[in-house]
């Protein structure tokens, strides 16, 4: 499973969610997609969180919630699909291929990923769109940042290797 972010994000409003919850609704509604209760409490795990998040935390937050549910890992990624084709949510995948997802309300961004402690860090938009103009302009490459995590050490692990 995936250790969350740096620094820790702060949970959303009650409101928020149900804007949110409501928002969904009627788009998949209008884009002719059936509501249901698994889609709804999937991206209500996403909001609750407010974080990166893997499937396995989401499949274990839906079971915790929901019991009597049968809901495996594969019905978790067909939602998940859908919500990202939705622009709902983010794709965020690290290089050994795992993938971590989180709310598109926080806007498009890069990441970093920790290979010591795991953790995830949002790049700031303005490092992020700097080092993607120079690549573009230099040597003509299109980097992903906001899909593609950067592998590295973060400031704690870094420091700590140095001891
Ligand atoms: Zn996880
Ligand atoms: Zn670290
Ligand atoms: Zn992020």
């Amino acid at each position: 499973m995936c250790q969350g972010s740096v620094p820790p994000k702060q949970p959303l409003t009650e409101e928020v969610r149900r804007a949110e919850q409501r928002r969904l609704r009627t788009n998949l509604r209008e884009k002719g997609h059936a509501v249901t209760s698994r889609r709804l409490a999937i991206y209500d795990v996403l909001l609750q969180t407010n974080d990166h998040i893997c499937v396995e935390h989401i499949l274990d937050a839906i079971q915790k919630a929901h019991p009597t549910w049968r809901m495996n890992k594969t019905t978790v990624y067909r939602t998940l699909d859908l919500l990202q084709e939705l622009g709902f949510i983010y794709e965020m995948r690290h290089p050994d291929g795992r993938a971590q997802y989180e709310l598109a309300l926080r806007g498009p961004h890069g990441h970093l990923f920790c290979c010591a402690c795991g953790k995830v860090q949002d790049i700031d938009t303005h490092v992020a769109t700097a080092f993607q103009q120079e690549l573009r302009a230099k040597q003509g490459f299109e980097i992903d940042l906001i899909n593609n995590a950067l592998m590295g050490l973060c400031a704690n692990c870094a420091l700590r290797a140095q001891d």
